[in-house]
């Protein structure tokens, strides 16, 4: 079945298809916003896999850092033992959300840390990264230098706090030889920002200003990687995080590019897509290796039009929704609430309308009343030798159009919904046999193609479909809320 549903054809096969999501800071435990990106990303890794192309899909965790080392102190763990804590929680919610991952990086792997320290000396020997004074606004919150662009009203919106002036001995990354080369690449998507509004925002800023060069290292933080060359030093977030991405194919810092570099698709939040068009794009060209071809910039999760916050008391948690929905049912609200790629508001009442109409009488509702029907059947119904997607759902899957591919299985699910209501085929049986029986097949090969199409999205959900249409018959597979 798989076989002949291969429609959709990827030129180059040669190198496995190479996915991430951004490593996620270790300072706390996993919520919502890392949900959605990750449960995106597993939509396009198993819609790959679907094809018979070879994915590797990696995640993880970022675990250094001044943040990190406080929270530690202040739960009374050295900060090891307390990351080791996080990282187990992210990936226990992602065995919980189904993810199907085939790395998941932590930036304390000694394998990591090698490579960082390779990196490191080989750009400060190529006179790449050199001893500077970095003197920033500084935002306590965000662990970063800000930029006066970055600022609203002189304050970081993130965190709502005027950042302080700073100076510091610190390594610099040189930043501006390469900022002419990458306009020209992010123009020719060579490297391929998507949805288009991101690359157009990137572009502005790139032509707007000479890029400033990036402080890499910190004193007095001793939760880090510390820089060979200058052992006072620990490196700072960008080369340490941002060279997982090469890590994870089991790169040691040194010999060639690994070779299913470069990746696919980076998925990252808007939060972070300048620092993944500039800083991480340029750490590359100084490597000699290609840049990244698509970085798929995504929206975030609003609760009630609002951003989520204890002190408003709107954030929707990942574990209830799990419990309330189910694996599937959480899959789905966080990937059709909203157009991916755009913010995204949720409340738990849309949420719970959401799922009743869709998921427990839209399609299950539709697989338990055509089962039963088939019951009547002369002769059974055997699922077809493969499945013909429809194009506008492939160029969906393609564009990474997660919603509105979703959108179209529905649709197709309502239309063999209403079919079923005009043709009434419960009173046909027996009756008109012959138009039963038309009727019936073809509202089952119906449900083979929203079952395979559903399969990225939905896999436990498309599986028990698939596997009702064999045997004729299946529990329910959305509980009413
Ligand atoms: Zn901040």
């Amino acid at each position: 079945m798989v076989e002949e549903s291969k429609i959709y054809v990827y030129m180059e096969a040669k190198k496995p298809f190479f996915i991430t999501t951004p490593i996620y800071y270790a300072n706390g435990l996993p919520h919502i916003g890392h949900a959605y990106t990750t449960v995106a990303a597993d939509v396009v890794a198993r819609a790959k896999r679907l094809t018979g192309q070879e994915v590797i899909f990696s995640t993880g965790t970022d675990e250094h850092g001044a943040k990190i080392a406080e929270k530690a102190l202040l739960e009374g763990k050295n900060p090891q033992e307390f990351v080791d804590g996080i990282a187990k929680a992210f990936e226990e919610l992602w065995k919980r959300l189904d993810i199907s991952h085939d790395h998941f990086i932590r930036t304390t792997d000694a394998q990591h840390k090698n490579v960082v320290t390779n990196v490191l000396t080989f750009l400060y020997d190529k006179g790449a990264i050199y001893k500077g004074e970095y003197e920033g606004l500084y935002c306590v919150g965000c662990e970063q230098f800000k930029m006066e662009s970055d600022l609203v009203g002189g304050k970081c919106p993130d965190h709502n706090r005027i950042p302080e002036k700073m100076v510091e001995e610190s390594y610099m990354l040189k930043m501006t030889e390469y900022q002419e080369a990458l306009i020209q690449k992010i123009e020719s998507d060579e490297l391929c920002i998507r949805p288009v509004k991101y690359k157009k925002e990137i572009l502005s800023f790139l032509k707007g200003q000479k890029l400033e060069d990036i402080s890499l290292s910190r004193k007095n933080v001793a939760w880090g990687i510390p820089l060979p060359f200058d052992e006072t030093h620990t490196t700072y977030v960008w080369v340490d995080a941002f060279l997982n991405y090469l890590t994870v194919l089991g790169w040691d810092g040194k010999s060639e590019m690994p070779q299913t570099w470069p990746a696919d698709v980076q998925f990252i939040g808007k939060d972070i897509l300048r620092v993944h068009a500039t800083i991480w794009q340029i750490l590359l060209l100084h490597l000699g290796f290609p840049v990244t071809k698509t970085l798929f910039t995504h929206g975030h999760i609003l609760s009630g039009g609002k951003k989520m916050s204890k002190t408003l008391g709107n954030v929707i948690s990942i574990d209830e929704m799990l419990e309330t929905f189910g694996v599937d049912g959480t899959r789905y609200l966080l990937l059709s609430g909203g157009t991916f790629g755009e913010d995204m508001d949720l409340t738990p009442e849309r949420m719970k309308e959401k799922y009743n109409a869709d998921l427990a009488n839209g399609l299950g509702n539709l697989v338990s009343r055509v089962l039963k029907l088939s019951e009547r059947l002369q002769g059974r119904y055997e699922p077809g030798p493969g499945v013909a997607l429809s194009s506008p759902y492939i160029e969906c899957m393609e564009n990474i159009e997660l919603s509105q591919a979703l959108e179209l299985v529905f649709a197709r699910m309502k239309q063999a919904n209403e079919y079923m209501s005009q043709e009434e085929p419960w009173k046909l049986a027996g009756v008109d046999q012959e138009r039963f029986e038309k009727v019936i097949r073809v509202i089952l090969a119906d449900l083979e193609i929203i079952a395979f199409s559903l399969n990225p999205f939905l896999p436990e959900t498309a599986k028990k479909i698939q596997t009702a249409l064999r045997e004729g018959k299946t529990d329910p597979l959305f509980q009413r809320i």
